[in-house]
């Protein structure tokens, strides 16, 4: 059984998993002891470019690029920002900082000039990882930067405060080292801050340790595995910034000993396309690839899929009957969700095709090693299956609080370790976790995250806006997108499109506001918080 209902707790039914016990470990050393036993295996493919690591030669650039980071200064507890699309090198860096104990942090490529800084100036990053696409933006942030290509193109002045190096060049300095640098790493150091907003108000570091990854990479089931031989290959379009990229498809499946295939983004013939080529069996994809899988069935009829065996979706709620019409088009294909956070490294649960009754619309059963209570928003008590609440979780994955904010932290992670995720659901007597709404304030477009503080914060820096509120407007293929009401001063002639365009020059595409209404004034509680809730729901109950 899952449920405890003495404890009230529900656990996983997965068989346990056994945490590495030494204290001094990084990830990066946690993923090549297993490697060694299969070193000349394809570890990553590039479909950008065609290049391909073997584990042994992931370990051999990532010890390279580690010497050169040391050689640049770079020490346990320093910061290095990677700002760079999906690549083998993405995945190299990332390894590379965290195995000096260093702490990486990610974001998005898409982030305006004003969104890196605000980001910058949180983390305070030693250095910063990125493309020749993005250095007109990157130059900007006057950071020592170390710049992923493979030559050096004329036009980059250095800017007249910062160094730039090349990533190429970097990994010929090192070329005599074939180790990891000789450095201590304990399990509990940081290794990653991820940015997300949480349960409420803008984007906070979220602090996740070396043993976040490990436990992490041990919980993504190994069920999985089960399709077995030949190996495993997974195709990873979603973001390497975003957790789900770093942690769920690649980190841990490279620690399984798949192979990874890095994709910039997700185009459906040329991930079609990859499928073939690569003999990919497993995609991790948001709702909105999910829908494109289900309804262009005539664009699939042209590719060999015959290799795949399991899609499964996360980030984002994801219907049903999409999932069975996706089922329709590939009916050799498990079609699976999966919850997960940030906050969890990433996973909390995924289904079992083999165990669990398919396509019910769940997320699954618990992960091994991940406890979790559902607790009612109205009497804070713990509930049994078929009863929704808050779903609280516990495990060794589980974030260790916001970076320099512990009033967040405090308001996430109660005194007995459980983590209050904002979302709303329940388990059924089988144990499947049903994610059915969210009473946080976090928007999903296109399964990428949008704070509505920030957009809020925006609005009202116009000077001719007195009061805003942002919130979720439901929509087919991004799931939900943000839309503003807005009180204008006395006599502003302000239009909705000039708001429109005020925000859109100001953040990332996929944080730009759909549409503004004006209206009169914002609905507040008598504590002054927005009643953005009620807003939802009435927008809702419209549609
Ligand atoms: P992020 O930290 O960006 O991964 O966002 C995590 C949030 O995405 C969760 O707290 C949920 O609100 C939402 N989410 C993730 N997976 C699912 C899912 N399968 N169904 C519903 N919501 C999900």
């Amino acid at each position: 059984a899952t449920f405890n209902p003495k404890t009230q707790i529900y656990t996983s039914p997965r068989p346990p998993i056994h945490l590495p016990t030494n204290p001094n470990l990084s990830l990066t050393t946690f993923l090549f002891q297993n490697s060694s036993s299969f070193p000349h295996s394809l570890a990553l493919i590039d479909a950008d470019s065609g290049e391909t690591l073997t584990f042994h030669q992931l370990k051999l650039q990532v010890s390279k690029l580690a010497h050169s980071l040391l050689h640049l200064n770079i020490h346990t507890n320093d910061v290095v920002l990677i700002v760079a699309p999906n690549s083998i090198h993405f995945t190299v860096c990332f390894l590379a900082i965290v195995a000096l104990g260093a702490i990486a942090s990610t974001c998005n490529p898409l982030y305006t000039l004003p969104e890196l800084s605000k980001q910058v100036q949180d983390c305070n990053p030693k250095l910063v990882i990125t493309v020749p696409e993005l250095w007109h933006k990157i130059k900007e942030l006057n950071l020592p930067s170390i710049i992923i290509g493979s030559s050096k193109p004329t036009s980059f002045a250095e800017t007249p405060s910062s160094k730039i190096w090349y990533y190429s060049e970097l990994i010929q300095m090192s070329i005599m080292e074939c180790e990891l640098p000789n450095k201590t790493v304990k399990q509990t150091d940081t290794a990653a801050l991820m940015y997300s907003s949480g349960t409420t108000g803008t984007s906070k570091g979220v602090i996740l340790t070396h043993k976040n990854f490990i436990a992490a990479s041990l919980m993504v089931p190994a069920d999985q595995d089960r399709y077995g031989d030949p190996k495993n290959v997974f195709l990873c379009f979603l973001p390497m910034f975003h957790i789900f990229g770093l942690s769920v498809v690649t980190y841990s499946q490279l620690r399984r000993g798949n192979t990874v295939v890095s994709m910039v983004k997700f185009e459906l013939e040329k991930v079609l396309l990859a499928v073939e080529k690569y003999r990919v069996t497993h995609l991790f994809v948001v709702p909105p690839v999910m829908i494109a899988l289900a309804k262009q069935s005539l664009v699939m009829k042209k590719y060999d899929l015959s290799s795949l065996r399991q899609v499964g979706s996360g980030a984002a709620p994801l219907g049903k009957d999409v999932m069975e019409e996706c089922t329709k088009n590939m009916p050799h294909v498990d079609i699976i969700q999966g919850y997960g956070m940030t906050e969890t490294c990433g996973i909390i649960s995924l289904e079992n095709p083999k165990e669990e009754s398919p396509l019910s619309g769940s997320t699954g059963t618990l992960v091994s090693g991940v406890e979790s209570q559902i607790v009612s928003i109205d009497t804070s008590k713990p509930l049994p299956p078929k009863q929704s609440g808050e779903i609280w979780l516990r495990g060794p994955n589980m974030m260790q609080g916001y970076f320099k904010n512990p009033e967040a932290t405090k308001l996430t992670i109660d005194g007995q370790g459980w983590v209050h995720t904002g979302d709303i659901g329940y388990f059924n007597e089988e144990g499947q976790l049903f994610v059915v709404d969210r009473i946080k304030e976090l928007i999903k477009c296109y399964g990428f995250q949008v704070a509505p503080a920030e957009l809020e914060g925006l609005l009202i820096s116009h000077s001719e806006i007195l009061d805003a509120v942002v919130f979720p407007f439901p929509d087919a293929k991004a799931g939900e997108v943000p839309i503003a009401n807005v009180v204008r001063s006395p006599n502003s002639l302000l239009t909705e499109e000039d708001v429109l365009k005020f925000i859109a020059k100001q953040v990332a595409p996929f944080k730009r506001l759909r549409a503004v209404s004006f209206v009169n004034s914002v609905p507040r509680s008598a504590a002054g918080k927005i009643l953005r809730r009620e807003l939802t729901e009435k927008v809702r109950s419209k549609i």
